[in-house]
């Protein structure tokens, strides 16, 4: 049976991606030897990461001024790194989910943390608005996409500092303007490849202003100057990157995803709200995130909450039990999940509600 792929992280990523990149592990570039096992200098492997950088810059129209590098460790060392490069004395943190309090505690180890709002009270089931800034921070952290909470900033926010954002599941999902932020980072496995790596896109007037000593791989001048290539980068998933960035451009590019997004969580949220079984965690529908669809049973139904997984997953549906923290369900809708994968679980509550 075909299935459906609703994995928050790792997840879905295109045919095209998984196909090339294992037929690179087979045979790499006409070389006769596995991607795995060719030098990261070679000519081969350079022309890689040379590309996968310039696609993600012609992708997200990244401006003069700015750097894209890859590097190991997830999005969790970028929690470090970003406090590390950037704060001199005092930043601001938005906290709206538990991803967004693990980077805030992180800079607590280099200066003062101001957290201008937190939507824990609430379980993080909606974006806080209308708080203030202080003026003098030397960046404020946002997290756009909360891939366990399923809500989402879906605009570049305008609040009069240097903006830091953690976009590890929503990046490539909708068109950015990149002038807006100091840096922009995510771990690689929601919506561009394996684990293994991160991306960041790094304003470079907004290095080098600390004075602390910065620990060379965690210095983001280390992998610009070098080319993300000043220690053995991740090659498998650099390779993995470069072909999700290759099939997002063929594809009509990030305008042509945010339109099929909103078009296949549109087809799902309709149907939690016109479903009498199912209610959205996320009340507000301009913090609902197009990525991370979160749903419950609604109160009388809470019993049935098996039923309909047992139901979902006879229809080929993976991945859709919610985070620990939230209950229910979770379906993940990133780029490459098909609206046809949409269409099987939307079936699959319609058929749960008439046999109820
Ligand atoms: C998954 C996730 C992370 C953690 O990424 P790692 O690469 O595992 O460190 C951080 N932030 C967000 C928003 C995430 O979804």
């Amino acid at each position: 049976m075909k299935k459906h792929n609703f994995y928050a992280g790792p997840s879905i990523l295109p045919e095209f991606t998984i196909k090339n990149t294992a037929e690179a592990v087979l045979n790499f570039a006409g070389t006769g030897l596995s991607v795995m096992e060719v030098s990261h200098r070679s000519k081969e492997f350079v022309a890689v990461m040379d590309q996968a950088i310039a696609l993600v810059k012609e992708l997200l129209n990244v401006p003069a001024g700015y750097q894209v590098v890859f590097i190991g460790g997830g999005a969790s060392t970028q929690f470090c790194m970003v406090p590390f490069n950037l704060m001199k004395s005092k930043a601001g943190y938005l906290n709206t989910g538990a991803w967004a309090a693990k980077a805030q505690k992180e800079a607590k180890l280099f200066g003062d943390v101001i957290e201008v709002a937190s939507s824990k009270d609430a379980n993080y089931n909606y974006i806080p608005k209308g708080f203030d800034v202080p003026s003098d921070l030397d960046y404020l952290h946002i997290t756009t996409n909360n891939t366990i909470y399923g809500t989402e900033i879906k605009t570049d926010l305008d609040l009069g500092v240097p903006i830091v954002a953690d976009m590890s599941s929503d990046i490539f999902s909708r068109p950015i303007d990149v002038s807006k932020y100091d840096i922009i980072y995510g771990g690689a496995q929601k919506n561009l490849a394996p684990s293994g790596v991160a991306f960041a896109i790094v304003k470079e007037g907004a290095l080098g202003k600390v004075d602390r000593q910065i620990p060379t791989m965690l210095d983001y001048r280390t992998h610009i100057d070098k080319e993300s290539m000043f220690n053995t980068p991740p090659v498998l998933p650099v390779y993995a990157a470069l072909q999700t960035l290759t099939w997002l451009k063929d594809n009509g590019g990030i305008a042509s995803m945010e339109k099929r997004n909103i078009e296949k969580a549109g087809l799902l949220y309709d149907e939690i709200e016109s479903n009498k079984f199912f209610k959205a965690t996320v009340e507000a529908d301009e913090d609902k995130s197009l990525m991370n669809i979160c749903f419950v049973m609604n109160d009388e139904y809470t019993e049935l909450e098996k039923d309909f997984m047992e139901l979902a997953t006879s229809k080929g549906c993976v991945g859709i039990k919610g985070h620990r923290s939230v209950g229910g369900f979770r379906a993940s809708t990133y780029n490459a999940l098909p609206k046809e994968s949409v269409e099987v679980l939307v079936a699959a509550m319609k058929e749960f509600a008439s046999k109820h």
